[in-house]
């Protein structure tokens, strides 16, 4: 199933999404998507099986988890293409040793501040940065709470998935040689344009690909994660307790605009549309 939080006649909603018939049908009862995630197993079958839903295009989609409880959790470096354009990019800042691929995840996060709608604008934010840069990621929604969760439970914690645009200011990335500042600008998570659940998809055989202005530029498959989705939940939930609502970007394929010789950073009016097969797609416009 496809769940989305849109407004509607000046009201929030939690709706289920029939993609094929482009609707959304509100869901009564539910205060929110973390509440819905949380309370899925006992109300799922509550759920209305017919009538007619709202027209997609005549709703607003906003972020799924339009204002996450806590920061989202973000993966660096994790196909290993995108690693070694990374690498050879020199925005690079945080490599140990050199190496290309890293030993153990890197893990960061954004801050709620980041979070807007499938289709709202992302801020440049021109007068503190001019290398602000895309990244489709695959993204997991935590659906049952767990610490120390083993590779092998993993599968039982997520809900579903999401897509997520870690958007980046490679300068301040590489200047303060960590990731957060360069991460955490207002408006840099588009997300959406809803969660499907886990039961939808083969989350590790999905094509993610991105386009600016639609030129083509990221075209992967998740397969291709060198640290896999039971590595990630298992590594993160290690001494810290997921919850449901989490989210964990799972990182970026090859493709982004530092990889590009000179570099493609974004510029006002370009428009970045992503795509994972399965989820749908969001799209963007910088200003
Ligand atoms: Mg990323």
């Amino acid at each position: 199933m496809k769940f989305a939080t849109f407004s509607y006649n000046g009201s929030l909603h939690v709706g289920l999404v029939d993609a094929a018939a482009d609707t959304v049908r509100p869901l009564p009862g539910v205060g929110d998507m973390v509440d819905l995630i949380a309370r899925y197993a006992e109300i799922k079958e509550t759920f209305p099986s017919g009538g007619s839903g709202i027209a997609v295009r005549d709703v607003k989609l906003l972020a799924p988890i339009p204002k996450p409880d806590r920061n989202i959790f973000c993966v660096g470096k994790n196909y290993g293409e995108h690693a070694r354009e990374f690498a050879g990019s020199g925005f690079e800042a945080g490599a140990v040793k050199g190496a290309e691929i890293d030993e153990y995840p890197a893990v960061f996060s954004k801050g709620f501040n980041t979070v807007v709608g499938p289709y709202d604008d992302v801020q440049l934010h021109s007068h503190i940065t001019s290398s602000v840069d895309y990244e489709v990621e695959l993204t997991i929604v935590i659906g049952k709470a767990g610490r120390d969760i083993a590779k092998a439970d993993a599968w039982k914690h997520i809900f579903g998935y999401t897509i997520v645009n870690d958007v980046t200011a490679r300068d301040r990335q590489k200047n303060h040689k960590q990731w957060f500042l360069g991460k955490n600008l207002d408006t840099f998570c588009p997300m959406g344009p809803w969660i499907v659940t886990s039961d939808e998809l083969d989350a590790e055989n999905l094509t993610v690909k991105s386009w600016v202005n639609g030129e083509p530029r990221q075209n992967a498959n998740s397969s291709d994660l060198i640290f896999d989705i039971p590595t990630l939940v298992s590594t993160i939930s290690q001494g810290l307790a997921l919850e449901p609502g989490d989210l964990i970007a799972t990182g970026t394929p090859a493709g982004v605009g530092l990889g590009f010789k000179p570099p493609k950073f974004l510029k006002a009016g370009d428009v970045v549309a992503m795509e994972i097969s399965g989820i749908g797609r969001i799209e963007n416009k910088f200003v």
